[in-house]
């Protein structure tokens, strides 16, 4: 019997950068409510794992130890000019008391979820609390402290495993590119919204690794109001063929919801319907995956459709168990509340062709640039 692992922590929860952050780990929170209101995770084969930190070490897997001290500082509530060269200190990268801790421990989950897929016995685990994608080596940005995943990967190469990482969440991911830019034997493929018109501004079709590692770098910039279906043919057209051929032990995958059209940061217009289906693909594509809850600041939408991605990823089927029962447990503000699915919905005219120029040109780029690197045929 394979294991179906959620990682999670009550405590992790109540953390806060600041009040006003928009990041918020309370998300894990109500998304648990959520499995248990759907009969989600009662499973024999699942299990709920509370991580256990890591190897304080093994953070040097990627980040310098400078900065690993900067943040242990900061942790205790000092302050220092060294820090704001690292971003530490920003509206973004705030420093709060517990920060290194939740940061450290956040990371932990997403490393403890690596090691037991690279063990055996388990074929999928989800750490919410992971998927800080833009983490550079030596600084923070974009609410990311660890790049837990890049210090994951590093050590599961370091095991002789070949790592697939997907990343769908709106923003690009950066900082795992950075780390594995020159080397081929991580594939990283990020989906995001272009980055001429959301942070971190990088992510281009022309950026496609260098040295060992040209070709194993994949961007697929979308244009602003990209639907469930612009998406869905991108993501096809790519994804899947890119997997195939480089046989991965174990796919990465950063599953953000800020794609969503409800989400107040970015500019996608994804419903859990696309969601969805992209990830049941990114089920089929690997015997062993290891996902992360990374960005998505409408925190009730973002709850349900890690729902609906854990739900697919168990291979189970969502099941009101609350359904009739009134009042009681709050799921959020609006009408439909605590529902999981979103009812179909696309874009349509002038915007919808530009949204599909876009696609398509990115789709050629990589179809006439990366793919004969992998000898795959179009
Ligand atoms: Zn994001």
């Amino acid at each position: 019997m394979f294991i179906n692992s959620l990682i999670y922590s009550y405590d992790l929860t109540k953390h806060e950068y600041t009040p006003s952050h928009p990041f918020k780990p309370i998300r894990a929170r109500l998304m648990s409510e959520l499995l248990n209101r759907y009969g989600l995770i009662s499973e024999q084969n699942q299990k709920i794992v509370i991580p256990s930190l890591m190897d304080e070490e093994l953070l040097s897997l990627f980040h310098t130890r400078e900065y690993i001290e900067l943040l242990k500082k900061g942790d205790k509530g000092e302050f220092s000019v060294e820090m704001l060269h690292a971003g530490l200190g920003t509206e973004d990268n705030p420093v709060f008391k517990g920060m290194y801790q939740y940061a450290w421990e956040s990371s932990s989950g997403t490393y403890e979820g690596a090691m037991m897929l690279y063990q055996g016995g388990t074929r999928f685990v989800f750490n919410p609390f992971g998927g800080f994608h833009h983490a550079g080596r030596d600084y923070a940005e974009g609410f990311c402290y660890i790049n837990d995943i890049a210090v994951a990967i590093a050590d599961l190469m370091r095991m002789g495993q070949r790592v697939a990482y997907i990343d769908i969440d709106a923003h690009h991911g950066n900082g795992v590119q950075d780390a594995f830019y020159e080397t081929d034997r991580v594939l990283t493929i990020s989906l995001h919204e272009s980055g001429e018109t959301l942070y971190p501004g990088t992510g281009f079709e022309a950026e496609t690794g260098s040295k060992e590692g040209t070709g194993y770098n994949v961007n697929i910039p979308l244009r602003v109001g990209t639907d469930d279906e612009v998406y869905l043919l991108a993501f096809e057209s790519l994804v899947p063929s890119l997997i195939e051929s480089f046989k991965p032990d174990i796919v990465v995958a950063n599953i953000g919801c800020d794609t969503h059209r409800d989400d107040p940061l970015a500019h996608l217009s994804l419903t859990s319907n696309g969601y969805k289906k992209v990830i049941s693909i990114i089920n089929d594509l690997s015997p062993k995956i290891l996902a992360l809850g990374s960005g998505g600041y409408n925190l009730f939408r973002t709850a349900a459709l890690w729902t609906l991605a854990w739900a697919t990823f168990c291979g189970l089927q969502p099941h009101d168990l609350h359904a009739g029962i009134v009042g009681g447990m709050m799921y959020g503000p609006e009408t439909g509340a605590g529902q999981l699915d979103d009812p179909p919905w696309i874009v349509e005219g002038w915007e919808k062709e530009q949204c599909l120029i876009q696609a398509q040109r990115v789709v050629d780029f990589i179809k006439d640039n990366i793919f004969p690197l992998h000898g795959i045929l179009r």
